[in-house]
């Protein structure tokens, strides 16, 4: 029997980065589900072209989660939906989420992407939709900078992870009854020149807290990153999550489930792209089947109320 993997951090679009409509995107992910390693279920936000579109037109986060809401649909109990909102467009983004969470079922409100869309969480309209989402009772994933280049670094751009968590940790300190996803804060890089922020975000948290908090969780996207043994010795164990940021950026057909993020923009995936790469990594950093089934599918399953 195949073990089941859920990967809480997965973005889609049924458009191409060409900016084409790809009208064979279920078949082409249906495909990718069935021939996994694992018995696969993803949580999915929209991706890429989507997120440029809302930037100009904020009618795009209700379409672009319709979309999502399409494609949950088509397959039931193996793909659940994320709620992608910006606060700068606050109408909208509450009218999504009232959807999204009232009707449709979306298990997770995210990636919050305050870099590209141009906001922080402790804005005044972004405590609003958190404290809305805290009362809808999902977890929020916040996107947190995996690691830095030295040539790649600017403030308040993708790789700005100090500055995020730190908005993250002022925000979930005013709304203290909202649960949030530390998106792929334990990562690496397939290239050489870069520092993780994963050590970092962990000495953070433990010093503003003194402990792991009840209503935090954190993502490991890259499995052969560094850091991965000290998560798995600090970290509550009910608090690890897998979210890799696979995307359908490539394809279709779509690249290998496990094809590292970098891979969509010219890098080479360091290692085997399939589920069991990512079990052999984590029992080489000290992880007991038990805490292997609950990193595979069993945190995720309480969290996002699945069973
Ligand atoms: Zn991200």
């Amino acid at each position: 029997m195949k073990p089941t993997w859920i990967d809480t951090h997965i973005h889609i679009s049924d458009y191409g980065t060409d900016g084409v409509k790809r009208d064979n995107f279920c078949q082409a992910l249906g495909d990718l589900l069935d021939s996994s390693d694992a018995d696969l279920k993803f949580v999915v936000s929209a991706d890429c072209d989507y997120n440029s579109r809302i930037l100009k037109d904020p009618s795009y986060i209700l379409k672009c989660n319709r979309f999502v809401h399409e494609v949950c649909q088509e397959f039931p109990g193996r793909v659940f939906g994320s709620c992608l909102i910006t606060p700068n467009a606050y109408e909208e983004s509450l009218e999504a989420m009232n959807i999204c969470f009232g009707e449709w079922g979306f298990v997770m409100l995210g990636e919050m992407l305050g870099y590209m869309m141009k906001f922080n969480l402790t804005d005044e309209n972004s405590l609003k939709l958190v404290q809305r989402a805290a009362e809808f009772d999902v977890p929020i994933q916040v996107h947190l900078g995996t690691y830095v280049t030295m040539k790649g670094y600017a403030p308040n751009n993708s790789m700005d992870g100090i500055a995020q968590i730190a908005d993250m940790i002022r925000c979930a300190d005013t709304v203290p009854n909202a649960k949030w996803i530390m998106a792929h804060a334990i990562g690496c890089a397939p290239f050489q020149h870069y520092i993780p922020w994963a050590n970092m975000f962990l000495d953070i948290v433990q010093g503003h807290y003194g402990c792991f908090p009840e209503n935090f969780w954190v993502e490991i996207r890259d499995f052969y990153c560094k850091a991965l043994p000290r998560v798995i010795q600090e970290v509550p164990h009910d608090k690890i999550l897998s979210g890799t940021d696979w995307t359908t950026r490539i394809g279709p057909p779509f690249a290998p489930y496990g094809t590292c993020f970098e891979a969509t923009q010219g890098q080479k995936t360091p290692y085997v792209p399939c589920v069991a790469t990512f079990i052999d990594y984590l029992k080489k950093a000290g992880a007991t089947d038990d805490v292997i089934e609950l990193i595979a599918h069993k945190n995720a399953e309480k969290l996002f109320k699945l069973k």
